[in-house]
């Protein structure tokens, strides 16, 4: 039997020392049960939020039980080792019915009762529950998702939306809602301070011809997040602004549209795994060169091969790096890290930093329609590369130039 109760325990060492215990109540559990090896061994176990693993007292040494406030729903029970005296406040009714128990553990008087083994006991996790695996909806617990939850799967229910109630788990840490049928993420989202691990494999994401990524932007998530999943989502695109991701590790991008990817993904300097298999490519952002990546899948694309010819022909070389004013000025704004937000400059010009390319160097570049293909060598670049062209591993990458040194290497 468990009872729900608040516990103050004291102890009797510390107040023979002098040392006074703090008073206070913690919301605790009791259960009372028996070894698993020896049928007259009882014992009550507490659980309390600073015990989740449970101490455990046996009947044996129990010494005392004061019941004068019974029928207030108070109770106190010394043991002899450890020296503590548990006090104990709940519900009449439940303590009552407790108490019952537990004189009968103690006349011998069992025979009816049914208690649970010590292995059959949960430990502290039914008091803070931090995993929930939801197999069918039928499991979704009515009172809402427990606070105190650090993971939540919820995989391959056909959820159509994403649950709202989702958005009060601030332990939250990792979530899997993969194989649903959910399009959209609320904003709110990205306001979860502890989001790291994310899977929404073989969702509905990019079934909208514009995606709504304000989710993935929030202050909290682009801090702590370092998986992400959004394979089989239909994407057409990413958003340039993915490189606000900060501490990014994992991306997996596999089985969508994707024609091409945004150049600041060689902004994230934390990214180590990438895959981008049955998608479109035909090209790689140089950016991508700056990115230190332990492995990259690419199999299964459109890539264009032995054809690193200068694309761009037409343009003069000038055209590369001679830009308006404004091109001119967000580059020494970038290059000097400036600081800027929507406050002090307007909105579109946030955007046009933001989305900035990268020069083969790393550098900054702000024009996005002036680059040349060329084709680089991906075990040059990347220690393990998942290609499926027996030839070469040869890839052509869109690169940007941010001065006539960089043009001319
Ligand atoms: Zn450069």
């Amino acid at each position: 039997m468990k009872l729900q109760c608040q516990v103050e325990v004291i102890n009797r060492v510390h107040c023979s020392l002098n040392i006074r215990s703090n008073g206070k109540y913690l919301k605790s559990t009791l259960a009372l049960g028996k070894e698993p090896k020896n049928d007259k061994e009882y014992f009550i176990l507490h659980f309390s939020s600073v015990n989740k693993n449970g101490l455990k007292y046996k009947l044996k040494s129990m010494k005392q039980v004061f019941v004068k406030c019974l029928n207030e729903g108070k109770v106190t029970i010394r043991f002899e080792e450890p020296p503590h005296d548990l006090c104990i406040k709940s519900e009449v009714i439940q303590l009552k019915s407790f108490m019952r128990l537990l004189k009968s553990c103690i006349t011998g008087d069992t025979k009816d009762l049914k208690l649970s083994n010590l292995s059959t006991i949960a430990t502290g996790k039914d008091i803070a529950p931090t995993k929930l695996t939801i197999h069918d909806r039928s499991e979704f617990p009515s009172k809402g998702f427990p606070r105190t939850l650090e993971s939540l799967y919820i995989v391959g229910l056909k959820l159509c939306n994403f649950r709202r109630d989702i958005l009060l788990l601030n332990n939250l840490s990792i979530l899997d809602l993969s194989n649903n049928e959910i399009e959209k993420i609320p904003v709110e989202f990205g306001r979860l301070p502890n989001i790291s691990e994310l899977y929404l494999a073989n969702n509905r994401l990019g079934i909208k011809d514009t995606v709504d990524w304000k989710w993935l932007l929030g202050p909290q998530i682009t801090k702590k997040l370092r998986l992400l999943d959004l394979s089989g989502n239909k994407l057409k695109e990413l958003p340039k602004s993915i490189w606000k991701v900060q501490n990014l590790i994992t991306l997996k991008i596999d089985n969508n549209d994707l024609k091409r990817l945004p150049a600041t993904l060689g902004r994230i300097n934390t990214l180590r795994y990438l895959t981008v298999s049955q998608n479109h490519l035909q090209s790689l952002p140089c950016g991508l060169m700056q990115c230190q990546l332990d492995y990259i899948d690419l199999s299964t694309n459109m890539f264009i091969f032995g054809n690193s010819s200068l694309k761009t022909v037409n343009y003069s070389q000038w055209d590369f790096y001679i830009n308006s004013l404004v091109h001119i000025a967000s580059k020494v704004v970038l290059n000097n890290k400036f600081f800027y937000a929507p406050n002090i400059i307007p909105w579109t010009l946030v955007e046009f930093l933001d989305n900035a390319n990268m020069c083969v160097c790393g550098k900054p570049v702000l024009n996005d329609s002036y680059f040349v293909i060329k084709e680089f060598e991906l075990k040059d670049l990347y220690r393990v590369v998942v290609f499926n062209n027996s030839h070469s591993c040869a890839v052509g990458f869109e690169c940007f130039f941010c001065s006539p040194k960089c043009f001319a290497k």
